[in-house]
């Protein structure tokens, strides 16, 4: 088995989830995942059957996550993907969430928790998501991006992807994405978006630049 950072300390912390038999490159974890989190003046105690599956990449990689017990509504309005994935939030801000502390209880606390209380929320009150709502789809992401990079155009946002998969010397020089005309390294946006080298490699960015593209415009 490979060695997931965080796992015995995340087996500690929801004593309801365990390892199950797997394949040679994954890590599955599965069982009643109970938390207890607080936002927008609400409070919820909840537990969740769950199906966690950690590729050997993590944190490279974000695990994909499933419900396994029906009582998550499997459609967009609960941020559940097509093939049964929960939406946990766009791949960058997951990425980011995770830069400072790679493991599997931040990937819990910060990825996974945070969306479990939305739906806990929203099975018992009904309405939105309560802390906002969460990139759903490559419309969706884009828009969280454009939020995170303080840009107003899909365009400029992949724009600045590609950016980000460029060497900063060389993508200072470039056209700045948020349309001011001045050189990226010149314009105030590019302390904001270096901010987001850290969460993952340049070849990420790029691919990540034409995965977007190609779903938006293809
Ligand atoms: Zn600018």
């Amino acid at each position: 088995m490979t060695k997931i950072d965080g796992l015995t300390e995340f087996l500690a912390d929801y004593p309801g989830m365990s390892l199950q038999p797997t394949r040679l490159s994954e890590t599955i974890i599965h069982g009643q995942f109970q938390f207890k989190a607080s936002g927008a003046g609400l409070t919820t105690k909840d537990i969740f059957e769950l199906e966690i599956q950690i590729n050997k990449r993590f944190p490279n990689e974000i695990p994909e996550v499933r419900e396994t017990a029906g009582k998550i509504p499997k459609t967009g309005d609960y941020h559940v993907n097509p093939d049964g994935t929960l939406c946990l939030g766009s791949h960058l801000r997951l990425k980011r969430a995770l830069a400072e502390t790679p493991n599997l209880v931040s990937f819990a606390e910060k990825c996974l928790v945070p969306y479990l209380f939305n739906v806990s929320i929203k099975l018992r009150d009904g309405g939105d998501f309560v802390t906002g709502e969460l990139a759903h789809g490559t419309v969706g992401i884009l828009h969280d991006y454009m939020e995170m990079f303080r840009l107003s155009d899909p365009i400029q946002v992949i724009y600045a992807l590609e950016l980000l998969g460029t060497k900063k010397r060389i993508a200072n020089k470039k056209p700045c994405p948020c349309g001011c005309r001045l050189r990226l390294g010149r314009c105030p946006i590019h302390h904001r978006l270096n901010i987001f080298r850290n969460a993952a490699p340049r070849s990420w960015f790029s691919k990540h630049a034409r995965d977007v593209e190609t779903r938006r415009f293809g």
